[in-house]
Parts: structure tokens; C-alpha cells; sequence
């Protein structure tokens, strides 16, 4: 099975209605290290950070001087050229994170809440290798997320059989699961060690035979890209493709039938989860154009399937959040 189908059996096994996943991640702070899949488990806030927005709050909004007490100058309260600052304060007021005030001639805005910091517990990084004699780059990749620390645990999931020899090249904190996405079983093979969140971190830049380029990451820099991958995850999720326009693609028909209402783009015809990007079109010879008088909405359009609905439904995230209370937050600006 290839990669991304193996990623999105195993993220519609691990969806709960007590937690978020999101997939394809940015986890370094200085480097490219992109995470698989991680599972956000709620902390005691998560229901505040949800009544904000469905979407990810920019990270340089919440990163800026902008809180919820008096206005700020978009200039003066980030760290980036004018341009992008008033742009990101503009997505930010879209989303209900800002809200605009005039200051003369000038606009300043203020956060409509404060930002709740405890909305999530403990971050799950997740490294998918499906084939363990194809490693790649998976010992540099398990190395950096064990040195640097930014998730609380790290497991690579593969559908090998693990032997004695693949858990001896594995930094001694990464987890393993053998997982099967023909039936959805999930076997824990090693338990993850948990790591240090909170202090500092070394992250692994680059290597080349005989040379290691690192670099140490402060606590601060650590906290601050938990909360973007947190963030990112809550706003992306993991349905990040579009179903084909093929009458063949049938999420309900996936199996195991434990994932028949996880929204999988599960082709009939192959029986199997197939990459809509690469895989669907006219060139397959199983295509079946979705029929333009069959099966359409009021619009005439084939109907698509709701993966927000399916997301919500299956997971802790709110899809259409009431916002935040605006009176209640200017009152919060005086206590
Ligand atoms: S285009 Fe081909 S691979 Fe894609 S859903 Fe249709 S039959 Fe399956």
C-alpha cells in the first residue's frame, strides 16, 4: 500500500470525538521537518480556543503585541514589514481573532479574547513508514523529533513486521505501532517514552558522512511551535484532498467497514483508498464521469461529500463556532 493511503487509514482509525488530527505538519523550528500525522488531545481551555474559529488562528497574530486590552497600531505590535503585519491582522479580524478600532487616522485593533494557552494537553507526533526496508530518512527524521522535543511523544507506525534489529536503529524514545490498514488493527510493539516539552532542545539541521550540522532550541521557541502545530492541526485537519468527479469514489463502500463513514477517498473499482491528485481522471481506465442529471444537488452540481460534516462529527472540532462574545470581551479589558 502506498504511503498516503496508509496515512489516511491510519488517521481515520486514530480520529476520535475527544481529539484532533491534522497531517502533513511543519515540526521543526529552524529546519523542514514536516510530521506525518498528529493527534491533538484537548486540554481544559480547548472549548474557549474553539468558540473563537474553525480555522487556524495566524501564528504571528498570536505571537504579536496584540492582546485583548488596549488597541495596538498593526505597525507596532508585530515583528514583520508593515505589509504582512497588516494583512495577517487582517485575516485575523476575518476570523473573529481581532477586531479593528480607530486610533485617529490610523487603525488599531485588539484581540477579541485572550488567547487560551491550555487549549491543548499533549501533542503526538507521528512518523508513517509503511515499508521498514524502504527507510529513507527515517532515522534522521525519529532523531530530530527525540532531541528537539516538540511533541510529548513520537511513534512511527508501519505495516512491517518489526524485528529486534529495526527497534535497535530507532532513537530509544520513539514508539512503535504496527499498524494494518486492511483492518484497521493497531498493535503497540513498543511504548513511547515521553519527552521533555518543556526545556530546551537541540534540533538536527543537516548531516553528511562525518559532520552533523545542530542547532539548540530554547524552551520559548519550543512553546511557541507547539502552539503553531496545534493550531495548524485544528485549522487543516487531515482531509486535505478533493474527491474526484468519479462516480466510483464511494467512502461508504471503504473498508474496514469501521471507516465507511470516515470520508476516505475510497475507489469502488480498485477497492482500494486512492490519491485523488495522481490516481482519478479520464486516464483511468476505471473513470465514470459523475453524472450531470443523476444525483445532483439543487444547483445541478454532483454532490460533494461534506468532509467538514464527517470532521465534526468524528472529531472534537467545531465546525461553526457561536465566536467569541465582543461585549463580553470588552468588559474583560477593565478586570
Ligand atoms: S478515477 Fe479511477 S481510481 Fe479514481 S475513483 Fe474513479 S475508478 Fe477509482
Amino acid at each position: 500500500m502506498q504511503e498516503f493511503a496508509f496515512e489516511l487509514a491510519l488517521c481515520a482509525r486514530l480520529e476520535e470525538p475527544e481529539r484532533v488530527v491534522g497531517r502533513q505538519l511543519g515540526a521543526a523550528v529552524h529546519g523542514r521537518r514536516v510530521a506525518d500525522v498528529c493527534l491533538v488531545e484537548p486540554g481544559p481551555e480547548f472549548e474557549d480556543r474553539a468558540a473563537i474559529t474553525a480555522e487556524t488562528i495566524p501564528p504571528l497574530a498570536i505571537e504579536s503585541a496584540v492582546g485583548p486590552g488596549t488597541a495596538r497600531s498593526v505597525t507596532d505590535a508585530f515583528d514583520c514589514h508593515p505589509d504582512r503585519a497588516r494583512a495577517i491582522a487582517e485575516r485575523a479580524v476575518e476570523l473573529g481573532y481581532f477586531e479593528r478600532e480607530r486610533a485617529g487616522s490610523s487603525t488599531a485593533v485588539r484581540a477579541t479574547v485572550r488567547y487560551p494557552d491550555d487549549w491543548f494537553d499533549s501533542l503526538v507526533g507521528i512518523e508513517n513508514k509503511p515499508d521498514l526496508d524502504r527507510p529513507g530518512d527515517l532515522r534522521d527524521q525519529l532523531r530530530i523529533d527525540a532531541s528537539l522535543g516538540v511533541f510529548d511523544e513520537v511513534i512511527l507506525a508501519t505495516e512491517t513486521y518489526v524485528t529486534g534489529a529495526h527497534l535497535n536503529r530507532l532513537p530509544d524514545a520513539v514508539g512503535v505501532w504496527r499498524f494494518d490498514p486492511e483492518t484497521g488493527e493497531r498493535e503497540v510493539v513498543r511504548e513511547p517514552e515521553p519527552l521533555d516539552t518543556d526545556g530546551p532542545g537541540i534540533e538536527l539541521l543537516d548531516r553528511e558522512p562525518g559532520r552533523a550540522e545542530v542547532r539548540p532550541v530554547t524552551a520559548d521557541e519550543k512553546r511557541r511551535q507547539r502552539r503553531r502545530i496545534a493550531e495548524r492541526a485544528y485549522g487543516k485537519g487531515w482531509r486535505t484532498y478533493e474527491p474526484p468527479d468519479c462516480e466510483r469514489c464511494v467512502p461508504g463502500d471503504a473498508e474496514p467497514v469501521a471507516f465507511a463513514d470516515a470520508g476516505l477517498p475510497w475507489c469502488a473499482w480498485g477497492d482500494e483508498i486512492v490519491r485523488p491528485v495522481a490516481d482519478c481522471g479520464p486516464t483511468c481506465p476505471g473513470y465514470e464521469p459523475v453524472d450531470g442529471d443523476a444525483d445532483t444537488d439543487e444547483d445541478g452540481e454532483p454532490p460533494v461529500a461534506d468532509s467538514d460534516a464527517v470532521r465534526a462529527r468524528r472529531s472534537a472540532w467545531e465546525p461553526d463556532p457561536a465566536g467569541v462574545d465582543r461585549r463580553q470581551a470588552g468588559l474583560d479589558r477593565f478586570l
